[in-house]
């Protein structure tokens, strides 16, 4: 039985989400395949060949684009599974990003499998956990027919680890020629790629620490400070929804029941009432500390640690705090 793991990469990088589900992959027993698409994926695969428990890593060459369209790798994927793949592949996973998010519904169609989203924990190969609900309510899903797809939240899952002395085989397969029909039904031709700006510092979906702002902080019309504490502590910004559509915080900080479900170790918010559709995002955190001058705003019950105070005090004092213990000697 093999669980297929399909790796995000963007101009040959690996995402920061793969090691996360490798974890969920081993979890659902078998032999673990990662399958790399694009044409600048060595780069990607070599890294993901050094990660635990990955047993093969699959290159699929595409001298047509660097990043690979959903459509195109969906079809590229299931022409090689037909070749002689489809009883050993048990499981399909991917990242519950974007790019998993386009593909597995695209390949469970093709492939006439099972699918569940936004996967946190695995029970057994066939019975998932999942949030519904804005994370109100836990639900668990059985996948009844094979190959079971999943999108797996990566903060649910630690990361695999990278190993310096052993790497998976690498093995590159041979470009496959797409029937016409399906060449015709792509709608979609990538014309350019562009980095975003934000999140310099680290990946949200991976970051151990992770500090927010809300509206409390846009209100003065800048998101400096938030970003000055994350740097500081080496950790990732995140927002509320409140902050990206007054315009300081960019859409992918965005945490939540409509942007991204995270799990950093410490998770800072400063100015967040702490609504339901917030909350969503971040069930699994570990230790949450609030900033909020009210000390009726919901954050402060589910805070480890309630600072009632205003941000823009309490911020410039914790940051000249952590600047004196990083210098003191010993
Ligand atoms: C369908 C749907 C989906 C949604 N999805 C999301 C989502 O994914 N993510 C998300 O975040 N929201 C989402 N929302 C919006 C959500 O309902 C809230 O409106 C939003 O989370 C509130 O953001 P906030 O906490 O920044 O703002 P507010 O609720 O306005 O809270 C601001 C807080 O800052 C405090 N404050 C103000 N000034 C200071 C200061 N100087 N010092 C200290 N504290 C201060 C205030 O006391 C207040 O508690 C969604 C809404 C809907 C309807």
């Amino acid at each position: 039985m093999t669980t297929l793991v399909l790796a995000e990469q963007r101009q040959g990088i690996l995402a920061s989400t793969v090691p996360h589900i490798v974890t969920a992959a081993r979890q659902l027993g078998g032999s673990v395949t990662l399958l790399i698409g694009g044409s600048r994926g060595q780069q990607a695969a070599k890294t993901a060949a050094r990660l635990t428990g990955v047993t093969t890593v699959l290159l699929l060459p595409d001298d047509t684009t660097t990043d690979p369209l959903p459509e195109r790798l969906a079809q590229q994927i299931v022409q090689w599974m037909a070749v002689d793949h489809l009883d050993t592949v048990e499981q399909i996973v991917a990242a519950a990003t974007p790019f998993g998010h386009a593909l597995l519904p695209r390949l469970t169609a093709l492939l006439d499998g099972s699918l569940v989203t936004n996967v946190m924990a695995i029970n057994a190969p066939d019975s998932v956990t999942k949030p519904i609900h804005a994370g109100a309510v836990l639900v668990t899903r059985h996948l009844m027919r094979s190959p079971r797809l999943m999108t797996v939240t990566a903060s649910s899952f630690t990361a695999a680890a990278e190993q310096e002395h052993r790497s998976a085989t690498v093995i590159t397969l041979p470009t496959l020629t797409m029937p016409t029909q399906a060449t015709e039904s792509w709608r979609l031709r990538p014309t350019s790629f562009q980095a975003s700006h934000s999140n310099a510092q680290a990946d949200l979906r991976s970051a151990a620490i992770v500090v927010a702002g809300g509206q409390g902080v846009a209100s003065c019309g800048s998101f400096a400070i938030i970003e000055e504490l994350a740097r500081q502590l080496g950790g990732a910004v995140g927002a509320t929804r409140s902050a990206v559509d007054a315009g300081v915080a960019a859409s992918d900080w965005q945490i939540g029941q409509t942007g991204k479900i995270i799990a950093p170790k410490l998770y800072i918010a400063a100015g967040i009432s702490g609504s339901l559709q917030h909350l969503a995002g971040i069930k699994d955190a570990g230790t949450i500390v609030a900033i909020n001058h009210d000390p009726q705003a919901p954050i402060h019950a589910i805070a480890d640690f309630s600072l009632v105070a205003d941000l823009f005090q309490a911020i410039p004092a914790l940051m000249t705090t952590l600047k004196q213990l990083a210098t003191r000697p010993g």
